[in-house]
């Protein structure tokens, strides 16, 4: 019998069958991953229908695997990609049916594949957690974080043989390492700018010592070989200079003192703070007689520090207490407590107390607040503190209330991981 030829007019309409059917199928296809079907009536070559069920349970935790925010993806031991998620799909920049059925392995560089390959026979073993890069479909590369589980799901098309399989989760790591990365830049652009700084302030303080010696020659001569044959005015002139040289040289040599923290720095040691503490009380010794301060302290901590660094802090910090003393004699009190991570110092005096909006302006380079000649300084010292306790990876900050005295306390990292 001959075949009847179709008419152009039978093959639109079954190819607009054929089309229609394939939406039908797909929109299945998506009702069943959203969980929006309970039930599927399949018919099998021989006609014979069957209602395959996905009960409750099942359901929600499709939809968790399906609208989950984070790539999933079930792998068998050798790679194979048994089932993923639209996530995953995305942010490998790949069709969620080219992904099914691929290999994870043809995802990674070529250099990666053994660190992979260890990753899946590791989870085998385990659940491990690990940043990994993906090559996407674009050609670029995708940093991500893998969380994978072993599982053994015996009854599974995924494991038909009862083999361990791998449940991954996989996180897109993209914007936070632009972050880092960005984070990091800052942080070179700072360090580099406070090098710049650092070396700055040695130069200028360094390199001016010279001229100021000379100058202060010249002036020494002029007093001496002039005073008495110019006018009183003149005579005034050269003292106000010459009492302008030793407080210069002070600036200049504290300036100095604060741009060699970091340069200069000695190696951390283990150092007993109590032994520092009584060197540094030693040297204090005809101030603390002088003004009859008591100076109290708690026991305190072996640490890995900068020796003589530490006993800077301390000088610096006690002879502020002293220096600002009120009415009373100055009675000062050094402690310190573990707080877990770190060791908090405190320095607490009893003297004239700071108003509390400048107990943070305080620690910044040539801040003074009493300026009173009775008061000499130069105002670097709480910056030179500050500078130490940082390098050291501590903080610093003051308490204080005007009139009942100041607290001065500052941490230093008790494990030297901190650093
Ligand atoms: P300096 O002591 O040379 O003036 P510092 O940097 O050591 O400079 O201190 C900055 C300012 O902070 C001081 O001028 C003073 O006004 C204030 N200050 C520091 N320590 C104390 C303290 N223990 N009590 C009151 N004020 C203080």
């Amino acid at each position: 019998m001959a075949k009847t030829k179709k008419t152009l007019e039978d093959l639109r309409n079954e190819n607009e069958d054929l089309r229609l059917r394939l939406r039908e199928a797909e929109e299945t296809l998506d009702a069943i991953r959203n969980g929006e079907i309970d039930a599927v009536v399949a018919t099998s070559p021989d006609g014979n229908e069957q209602v395959y069920t996905l009960n409750g349970a099942d359901r929600a935790y499709r939809l968790l695997f399906e609208t989950m925010n984070e790539g999933a993806a079930m792998i068998g031991a050798d790679g194979t990609v048994y089932f993923c998620n639209t996530t995953l799909a995305k942010m490998l920049r790949s069709p969620l049916e080219n992904l099914i059925g691929s290999n994870l392995y043809s995802f990674a560089k070529e250099q990666d594949v053994p660190i992979l390959r260890k990753l899946i026979n590791d989870t085998l073993a385990e659940p491990q957690k690990r940043e990994f890069q993906f090559k996407t479909g674009n050609h670029f590369t995708v940093p991500v974080l893998v969380s994978s589980v072993p599982v053994k799901l015996a009854t599974s098309p995924f494991s038909l043989d009862g083999s361990v399989s791998v449940c991954m989760i996989i996180s897109d790591l993209t914007e936070r390492k632009k972050a880092e990365a960005d984070l990091q830049q800052t942080f070179d652009e700072l360090t580099r700018s406070n090098e710049d700084l650092e070396e700055f302030a040695y130069i200028a303080s360094h390199d001016l010592q010279e001229p100021l010696r000379n100058i202060s020659t010249c002036l020494q001569i002029l007093e001496k070989d002039y005073k008495s044959k110019l006018d009183s005015d003149a005579d005034q002139l050269i003292q106000y200079a010459l009492d302008a040289v030793p407080r210069m040289k002070a600036l200049m040599s504290d300036l100095l003192s604060y741009s060699r923290i970091n340069r200069k720095g000695a190696p951390f040691v283990q150092t007993d703070c109590e032994k520092v503490l009584e060197k540094t009380l030693l040297n204090l010794g005809p101030s603390i007689e002088e003004t009859k301060a008591k100076v109290t302290h708690d026991p305190l901590p072996k640490l890995s520090v900068d020796p003589t660094q530490m006993m800077q802090v301390f000088q610096n910090l006690i002879s502020n207490a002293i220096k600002f003393r009120g009415d009373n004699a100055p009675r000062v009190h050094i402690s310190s407590t573990n707080a877990g991570e770190d060791w908090v110092f405190s320095v607490k005096d009893n003297g004239i107390g700071i108003e509390p909006r400048y107990l943070e302006k305080i620690f910044a380079l040539f801040q003074r607040l009493h300026t009173k000649t009775s008061y000499e300084g130069t105002g670097v010292g709480l910056a030179i503190v500050k500078k130490i306790i940082e390098r050291h990876r501590g903080q610093i900050w003051a308490e204080s209330e005007p009139g009942k005295g100041s607290t001065f306390c500052f941490t230093i990292p008790t494990l030297e991981s901190n650093r």
